[in-house]
């Protein structure tokens, strides 16, 4: 704890903060173009990063980082840091953008608590996955160099930056993580070299004794056993030489299969095969996962590994998500239904082929007795371009 008498403030770093308290970025811009340092405290002993960080502004803590603010910098009387604060401010844009500048998770305030458990105690829980998901860039650019007797690097130094982004991603949905793979840069040309590394990842989890994250251990088994099951897939499809639909779609398409109940059963047996392939069986994790799966009336599989890594209850449950990715607070509805959300176009175009027939009997209020609809990819483009997103 900090015995400190805070020294009076400069003309010039009060007019910092200031535009802080007012989220004035472009104030803050021209009071930084000077050679200034911002490694000061307030009455409150809080420096501008730690006020920014509460209020929860990502441009301005960027600003403030980039202007050399020392992200671990504390004198705040209850210890609280520039992550708990963040924590406190549930954006975790500015979480995630400290913790890449190199914020400790695990410094403790007062009362003992670590950003991740305050973030947690108010109720901020997407901060809290991206505390718990974070790793280190360092961890990631450690495969893009030759050690020991290697011949050649595992990883192309220019995959690093996908990569590290892939393995932090907090939406654990299976088809997320496909996405994913399509949408950041190269991986989906290097597919076999990003699955050999992320399982080297989790074997080197397990091996770190005392200090092992059996959590991240398992998220990096579930990442390598999609790719690898992606993988088995697009080898099978094109023995079949089957072109008329792209195999990642297919391969989405088969996830979110639904079964009776609208019940994803493909996708539930895809993940509980996963985890009974985890390799670690002894670990507490592994022995948690399979002791819900076993349980009466077990939740579906993706909100157990969801738990398991993210430490929330439920996925489905009480937040409105895509209902192709998972993503929380999707912007778009089905316009024709109303009753399906959808990040966008992508999305709703990846359900269409099953949401097709339950949209007519939603919008409709009457059971459908029609034979199923066989839809070819063209006919699906253009009918959904007649169903605008809403
Ligand atoms: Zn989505
Ligand atoms: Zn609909």
């Amino acid at each position: 704890m900090s015995e400190k008498t805070p020294k009076p403030l400069t003309e010039a770093q009060q007019k910092i903060l200031d535009a802080i308290e007012k989220n004035d970025v472009l104030q803050l811009k021209s009071l930084l173009s000077e050679k200034i340092n911002v490694n000061f405290v307030d009455g409150n002993l809080m420096s501008p990063l730690q006020h920014a960080a509460y209020k929860g502004n990502k441009e301005i803590v960027q600003l403030l980082l980039d202007q050399g603010a020392d992200v671990n910098f504390c004198e705040h009387q209850h210890n609280y840091t520039a992550l708990h604060f963040a924590g406190l401010s549930g954006n975790r844009e500015v979480v995630l953008a400290l913790l890449l500048s190199g914020a400790k998770t695990q410094e403790t305030n007062t009362v003992g608590r670590t950003a991740a458990q305050m973030a947690a105690f108010v109720g901020h829980h997407n901060c809290v996955a991206v505390i718990n998901n974070y790793i280190p860039k360092s961890e990631v650019d450690y495969y893009t160099r030759i050690h020991g007797l290697e011949m050649q690097q595992y990883l192309m130094p220019f995959l690093s930056d996908s990569l590290h982004k892939f393995i932090m991603e907090v939406n654990i949905h299976p088809v997320k993580v496909v996405l994913n793979l399509q949408n950041l840069a190269g991986l989906a040309d290097h597919l076999p070299d990003i699955k050999k590394v992320v399982e080297m990842m989790c074997e080197k989890e397990m091996k770190r004794g005392p200090e092992t994250n059996e959590t991240m251990a398992f998220k990096f088994h579930y990442l390598a056993y999609t790719i690898d099951e992606l993988l088995k897939f697009k080898q099978k499809k094109e023995k079949a030489d089957d072109k008329k639909i792209d195999v990642v779609e297919l391969f989405i398409r088969n996830l979110l299969k639904p079964g009776k109940d609208g019940h994803l059963e493909s996708m539930d047996a895809f993940i509980k095969e996963c985890i009974r392939e985890f390799p670690y069986r002894e670990s507490t994790l592994f022995r948690q996962m399979v002791t819900s799966l076993t349980g009466l009336d077990p939740p579906s599989a993706l909100s157990i590994i969801n738990a398991a890594i993210n430490g929330q209850k439920g996925f489905i449950d009480n937040i409105s998500v895509c209902s192709t990715c998972g993503e929380e607070k999707p912007a778009k509805k089905c316009s024709k239904c109303k009753a399906v959300q959808y990040c966008d176009r992508n999305c709703q175009r990846l359900h269409w082929h099953w949401h097709k027939k339950a949209c007519q009997r939603l919008s409709q209020g009457v059971e459908t007795t029609e034979a199923p609809v066989k839809p070819d990819a063209a006919e699906l483009s253009s009918e959904i371009q007649n169903l605008l997103i809403s």
